[in-house]
């Protein structure tokens, strides 16, 4: 596989009822891996960006029988669930056999289909529900080989971590702490041990009712707070050699964070309590700490000294600080709408996007996470 650690693909989703109503104009286009954004005040004025991957799930689409939105004959474009998990989930499982961590994030604003990426909604699985299924499928307890898989789902809202599999909810959140071998980890977070998809399954649906209990006794929607799944993958291979005493256990160990992010949204300061507005620059805080921590990487890969990673200055980056490094492969994935009334979001989301593709030009050497190092 190549070692680019960061790879940043494109998606636009179809007209949602709202957008219909409203008469909107599709402003945008694709060409390959090229996106073309159209000023909608601004007849003939365009800007385009080019990234990895560019996904047309605007229009086209016919539902199979199991209801799930697939191409609509050799004219239509549409691209659905399945070519995005050929592309960027499949890599990701890959890595992960080859003991490497990755990462995968969702980026955009609310309503841009970050969530319908990352989770799916019915018969259209995410990338999530089919990394977790596809994991299990070459496990085969052998002789001298091992798995273990656990799972933990968490959200970060207010920069308080909350155990989505927890049914007891800690006032205040859990605290993040930082320990010399595993770096930043949740104190008390439910690492739960996993050996089939049907018991990730359940975790997700029980993780999914909290989420939405917590944001509803919070007065918060969903839409203001970063979702994280991690999978931890553990392969151990039980050596022999000829010598019984050097006889030994090889480990590969793979971290895989799945992340669906708050929206990107601008929060209205006009007529916000100061409870709301708080959380609006806290969500944006996070946002931006993550797009400094990946600039930053960017520039170190690129030779330039650079004395200080912001890691620290939000919760999201500290959880994700051992996957956003050189041991790791980063997937985002830009979610927009194809509506004229959300050109300038669609343009800041593309922005940040373009500000992490930057740091294509890194030639991380990724290192396997295999004990003891060969
Ligand atoms: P977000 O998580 O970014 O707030 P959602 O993923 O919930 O947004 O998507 C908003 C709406 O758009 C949902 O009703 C979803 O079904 C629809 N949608 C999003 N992306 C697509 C897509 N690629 N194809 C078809 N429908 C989509
Ligand atoms: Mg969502």
């Amino acid at each position: 596989p190549s070692i680019d650690s960061v790879k940043v693909a494109v998606r636009v989703r179809p007209f949602s009822q709202r957008e219909k109503d409203a008469g909107s104009r599709c402003v945008i286009s694709m060409n390959s891996s090229s996106t073309s954004v159209y000023d909608p005040k601004n007849p003939g004025h365009m800007k385009t960006f080019t990234f990895d991957l560019a996904y047309w799930s605007h229009s086209e689409f016919l539902k199979d029988k199991d209801g799930m939105l697939v191409s609509a004959g050799s004219n239509s474009r549409y691209a659905g669930q399945r070519e995005v998990f050929r592309d960027l989930g499949q890599g990701v499982l890959d890595n992960a056999w080859q003991g490497y961590n990755a990462t995968l994030l969702a980026y955009g604003q609310t309503g841009s289909g970050k969530s319908y990426s990352m989770i799916g909604y019915g018969a259209n699985r995410g990338i999530i529900p089919v990394v977790c299924e596809e994991l299990f499928k070459p496990i085969q307890n052998q002789e001298n080989k091992q798995y273990q898989v656990t799972f933990s789902m968490l959200e970060i809202y207010n920069e308080q971590v909350i155990d989505l599999l927890s049914e007891t909810k800690k006032p205040g959140g859990l605290k993040v702490r930082e320990d010399q071998q595993q770096g930043f980890y949740v104190d008390g977070l439910k690492l739960v041990p996993c050996d089939s998809y049907a018991q990730i399954e359940r975790l997700m649906e029980q993780g999914t009712k909290i989420r939405t209990t917590a944001s509803t006794s919070m007065n918060a929607t969903s839409s203001r707070s970063h979702m994280v799944i991690t999978i931890q993958f553990k392969q151990v291979q039980y050596e022999e050699t000829l010598f019984p005493l050097f006889n030994e256990d090889i480990t590969k160990q793979s971290i895989i964070n799945l992340v669906d992010l708050a929206g990107s949204e601008r929060q209205k300061s006009s007529g916000s309590e100061g409870d709301r507005l708080r959380e609006g620059t806290r969500v944006n805080l996070s946002l931006t700490t993550l797009g400094n921590v990946i600039s930053a990487l960017a520039e170190v890969a690129m030779g330039k000294k650079v004395l200080h990673i912001p890691y620290r200055d939000s919760v999201l980056t500290k959880l994700l600080q051992s996957a956003l490094g050189g041991n790791s492969r980063t997937i985002m994935i830009a979610a927009i709408s194809p509506a004229d009334i959300c050109y300038e979001e669609t343009l800041s989301t593309l922005r940040y996007a373009e500000r992490c593709k930057r740091t294509k030009k890194i030639k991380n050497k990724a290192v396997i996470n295999a004990s003891p190092m060969e």
